[in-house]
This record gives C-alpha cells, structure tokens and sequence, in this order.
C-alpha cells in the first residue's frame, strides 16, 4: 500500500519518505535477518550480505583477479567491511533499479570509496557513472558481466547475468525485483507483457543451471502463493519444506537455479496449461497479469 501511494510522490519526495519507512522498519532490529553467506564457486566468489528487513547485497569477486563489484550496496558499511575482510579490489556497483532499498547507499558508497564505476539502467539512480542498455557488456577482472533489460516493477530495471569465458564454469543472474524466488516484483511502472517479456523470452533463456541471486528474502510468502496456484504441484512442496528450514537456521534460501524457478515458480509458468486454468485464461501474458492481481491482494 505504502509503495503504491510512494510510486504516485515526485521523485525526491517519495526517496526520502521510503528512506523513513526503511530505517524506521530496522530501528528496533537487532540482528540481520539473515546470516552472511560465502558461497565459493570455481571463477567466481558471491557473498550474500544481508541488509535492512529484507534486502541481499552481493559482493561478487573474480577469483583469477580478486576484483570485486556489488549489487546494490543499500548499507555502505557493512559492504566495506566485507570488502576488507576479503581483501578484494572493488571497482564495481551494479544497481539493478533505483527504488531506495537498493540504490539509496550508492552516493554514501561513492564517497567512502572513490573511483567506483556505478552501473544501471535509469537516471534515477543515485551516483550512477554507466548508464547500460540491453546486451551491454563489461568486465570485473575476467568475468563477464551480461546486461538484461527487464523493465516493468521500474521502468529501468537492469538483471546482470555474470559468466567466466572458459565453457563449463558456473554462471549466475541477479535479478533484483524482477524475479524472486518463487515470485517477480511488483507491476509498479510496467505490464503483464513486460514482465513475460522479462521472465519468459530473457530470463527463462538463460542456461538451465544459472545461479539466482534476488533483491529481497520473499522466498516463504512466495511460495505459499505458488501453492495456492498449483495445489498439486510437488516441486512447490519440496521447496517450501527446505526454505522453512533454511529460515529456521537464519540462513538465506538465496541462490536458487533458472530450472528450479520454472518448476515451482507461477510467474515463470505461465505457459503451462495449469497455471492458465488458475487464471482461466488461454492466453499466457493475461495469465501473467491475471496471477500477478492474485498475488497482489494475496494473505499469506
Ligand atoms: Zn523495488
């Protein structure tokens, strides 16, 4: 509701009302909702940095180079502080949207840490040096980095598909609040065939086994909804009873796979017979837009 009346506020208004409405939702929090993660993988390295209520930071590192970028770096300190930890080179920020939750430590970031090369895909973006388009590439250390332009919860929402380029290496996608695990962002500037644009032609392309790294720990709620859609669907079931414990330990469900998402995930079913028969349509992007109300005044 807030964010509806937030998205209608001129710009700099509705970022300094949303910036009141974050820090006042973490005032009396006191521990990260979720532990920090180091994942290691063969080119790359990705720790997921938790931040405010529901937020993932991710500091990617080239292994080869131990050059660094970080996806929307919200909470400055505690980015830095891996930084050190790790002993890495950041150069990099990659803002997947400007909502303030994701975009709104870039300046803080730039200040503490000059010289940073700050991508994305809209002007809104604070501190922003790269302004990148679909398909622009780029590099941290030897690892390429892949722009995909997913506009629709923003008009200029950028995913950053990140690949080494030997064959056979992990590759990974950070989809900010485009896709989440098991659910997508919110329709606030775009429509339903944006967002199968986004999630069917473009994110469901991507190699099967593609890491997803999202903006927001959503995973639980989401899934409810998805099983709410598809009753009957086990792979839903399967995925909520390891979520579950997962938040139980405090850890993040995040990374989830492409293949994974298109076996439990409505938004990225939208194709399949049962998800249509939910949204009693034939047609897949009414579908996407029929699920995505369902979802919207959903109560988990
Ligand atoms: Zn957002």
């Amino acid at each position: 509701m807030l964010a509806r009346i937030v998205n209608s506020l001129p710009f700099g208004l509705s970022q300094q009302i949303t910036k009141l409405y974050f820090q006042a939702l973490v005032r009396n929090q006191r521990e990260a909702h979720s532990a920090i993660e180091h994942l290691q993988y063969r080119t790359m390295d990705v720790k997921i940095l938790p931040a405010l209520q529901d937020n993932y930071m991710y500091l990617i590192v080239d292994k080869a180079t131990k050059e660094a970028a970080i996806v929307d770096p919200v909470d400055p300190n505690s980015v830095l502080q891996a930084v050190q930890e790790q002993g890495v080179n950041l150069t990099t920020v990659l803002t997947t949207h400007h909502h303030w939750d994701h975009a709104g430590g870039n300046a803080d970031l730039v200040k503490q840490h000059p010289g940073l090369q700050v991508y994305g895909g809209d002007d809104r973006i604070g501190a922003l040096t790269n302004k990148v388009q679909h398909n622009t590439q780029f590099n941290i250390g030897h690892l390429n980095v892949q722009c995909l332009f997913t506009p629709c919860h923003t008009t200029g929402h950028i995913c950053y598909f990140v690949s080494a380029p030997e064959e056979g290496n992990e590759t990974a996608v950070f989809t900010g609040d485009t896709l989440f695990l098991g659910g997508c962002g919110r329709f606030f500037e775009g429509t339903a065939d944006q967002m199968y644009q986004a999630l069917i032609n473009i994110l469901s392309g991507l190699p099967e086994q593609t890491k997803v790294f999202c903006g927001h720990e959503y995973t639980l709620q989401n899934l409810k909804f998805a099983s709410y859609v598809e009753p009957t669907n086990e792979e839903i079931k399967k995925k909520m009873e390891w979520s579950q414990n997962m938040r139980q330990k405090g850890k993040p469900t995040v990374p989830s796979t492409i293949a994974e998402e298109k076996s439990y995930n409505p938004f990225m079913r939208v194709t399949q017979p049962s998800i249509m028969k939910f949204a009693k349509s034939n047609d897949a992007v009414e579908t996407m837009k029929v699920i995505r109300q369902h979802k919207d005044n959903f109560k988990a």
